[in-house]
């Protein structure tokens, strides 16, 4: 983890040093204090959580919060009754867009819909252009096709130099 982490400093770094003006969007993330870029409307707050999990995170514990407050008063008791009530229904047709490309939503190819957000945030900030989400699951997944070939070849190599060097 300590690696990774490393590792994405150092990516940052060369980001910053060759954009320079993203320096405004840098901040910090008020859980775990780990530095990322947002949207530079958001430069220089420090409220912000990281899309790393944090965010996350806490949004969750918010909408929790903010629902058991909710349901607690007696009108939204009869609320929340009605809502179990419609929700007892059986759903007629499906409520879910079935034009969404393989892989877009979260969970169906593992994409985690924040970091997708963030990577999208990132190259648009960096190339200064916005940029589609579908182009950004594009560009990951043929990074990742190039990272599995890359480490199919390392495995070739040590398999010959292997051969070549018996134990
Ligand atoms: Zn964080």
């Amino acid at each position: 983890m300590a690696a990774l982490v490393g590792q994405y400093y150092v990516l940052l770094r060369s980001v910053l040093r060759t954009k320079p003006l993203l320096r405004r969007c840098l901040v910090r993330c008020r859980h775990c204090r780990i530095f990322f870029l947002t949207h530079p409307c958001n430069g220089g707050r420090k409220d912000l959580g990281c899309p790393f999990g944090c965010r996350r995170a806490h949004r969750k514990q918010r909408s929790t919060v903010r629902s058991v407050a909710y349901y607690r008063d007696p009108i939204g008791k009869k609320k929340k009754q009605a809502l179990n009530g419609k929700r007892a229904k059986p759903r007629s047709e499906g409520n879910r867009p079935t034009a969404c490309p393989a892989g877009l939503e979260s969970g169906s190819a593992g994409w985690n819909r924040l970091m997708l957000e963030y990577v999208r945030l990132l190259v648009s900030l960096i190339e200064a252009r916005s940029v589609s989400r579908t182009e950004i699951v594009q560009m990951l997944q043929r990074v990742l096709r190039q990272h599995s070939l890359g480490r199919r070849r390392k495995i070739d190599h040590a398999v010959i130099w292997l051969q070549e060097h018996p134990p």
